[in-house]
């Protein structure tokens, strides 16, 4: 992934001796920091990349190191991305039917090709816990129960589905650092990331949900609440954009996380409004700690507003709760419907 300036388009053509495919950037050039990167070895090898005279910047494929490849642009913040399926990855296998309960993958006596694995994992994250009790409204409710309850209620109607693994990063009132709410979802294999938020806001006005994915917040107000969720200072949401790398950002990430927040939203909208005024705000990016560091399809959802005195007093009905987790429970299995193939 290469961080850009402005919107770009690379041109491809071939060249031989050896064969390979060239991307190329015009009138572009490579900052100090990303031509030490380069140097260092970031780019893996075979592959290249170059700054050419002319100005322009070259990526080098070598066409016997990959076996496809594609490459597009994706908007705030610019960024080309090049998507290299190496030659060592098996072909993809017609996925195995559901199981209907997790099974265990026999070990593999090819290393290079692990059994195609025949379940969805899906870790959901309930915010905060213990001696982080999150938001609090005027009534003293607190964020993490809240979060809790969803939690445990989606966990029960994904448990159903078939083919589903579901797992907690909490399942009871206790302090989960968000750096190990991330590697337990990456360590378990899961496949999607939901993440449970209760918003507040200074104005006791504001109501209504917002789901999030990764990318740089568009306004000062995604930032707070980004700022605020990974308890960092308002200037600074310790989610650095220099730690931007390829392994954890993939692609694939990047599209399923906006497909999986979209499709989340409209059944939250879909689903709760009749039965309470949804204020929808809509699918935002912003920078939560959660999100950029776990390697699967990720969204942080805030149900909801603590702050506001009549969602308060909503999130303290068992019905509302019981609503918010059939929303994001129909969101989660019109996106598995959708991508259950690409998922296993
Ligand atoms: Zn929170």
């Amino acid at each position: 992934m290469l961080e850009l300036d402005r919107q770009a388009k690379a041109i491809e053509r071939r060249a031989t001796h050896p064969n390979r495919v060239i991307l190329s950037l015009r009138n572009a050039s490579m900052s100090r920091s990303a031509q030490a990167k380069a140097q260092s070895g970031a780019m893996p090898a075979p592959f290249s990349i170059t700054q050419t005279n002319s100005p322009a910047i070259t990526v080098s494929l070598p066409t016997a190191a990959f076996r496809s490849y594609k490459q597009f642009t994706l908007a705030d913040p610019p960024r080309l991305v090049v998507d290299i399926t190496p030659l060592t990855e098996p072909l993809s296998a017609p996925s195995p039917a559901p199981a209907p309960f997790p099974i265990p993958s026999p070990p593999s006596v090819q290393p290079t090709a692990p059994p195609a694995k025949n379940y969805t994992t899906i870790v959901i994250d309930p915010g905060h816990g213990g001696k982080d009790t999150g938001a609090r409204g005027q009534r003293q409710t607190e964020e993490k129960d809240i979060t809790l309850k969803v939690g445990l209620k989606l966990r029960d109607l994904l448990s159903m589905q078939p083919g589903v693994r579901v797992l907690m990063t909490r399942d009871h009132d206790v302090f989960v650092e968000l750096e190990d709410r991330a590697k337990f979802a990456n360590s378990q294999g899961a496949d999607l990331f939901v993440s449970v938020h209760v918003n507040s806001h200074p104005s006791h006005q504001v109501k209504g949900i917002e789901i999030y994915h990764f990318g740089q917040a568009k306004d000062q107000r995604a930032l707070a609440v980004a700022a605020r969720e990974n308890g960092t200072p308002l200037n600074s949401t310790g989610v650095g954009w220099e730690y931007l790398v390829a392994d954890l950002l993939t692609t694939k990430k990047i599209e399923s996380s906006l497909e999986l927040a979209w499709t989340a939203k409209e059944a939250m909208v879909t689903h709760m409004n009749g039965h309470y005024a949804v204020n929808d705000h809509g699918v935002k990016t912003a920078p939560f700690y959660v999100l950029r560091f776990t390697s699967m399809p990720s969204i942080l959802a805030e149900i909801a507003y603590i702050s506001n005195p009549d969602e308060e007093g909503l999130l303290r009905k068992p019905a509302f709760i019981q609503d918010v987790a059939q929303a994001l429970f129909k969101g989660i299995t019109a996106f598995l419907a959708a991508n259950k193939p690409d998922l296993r």
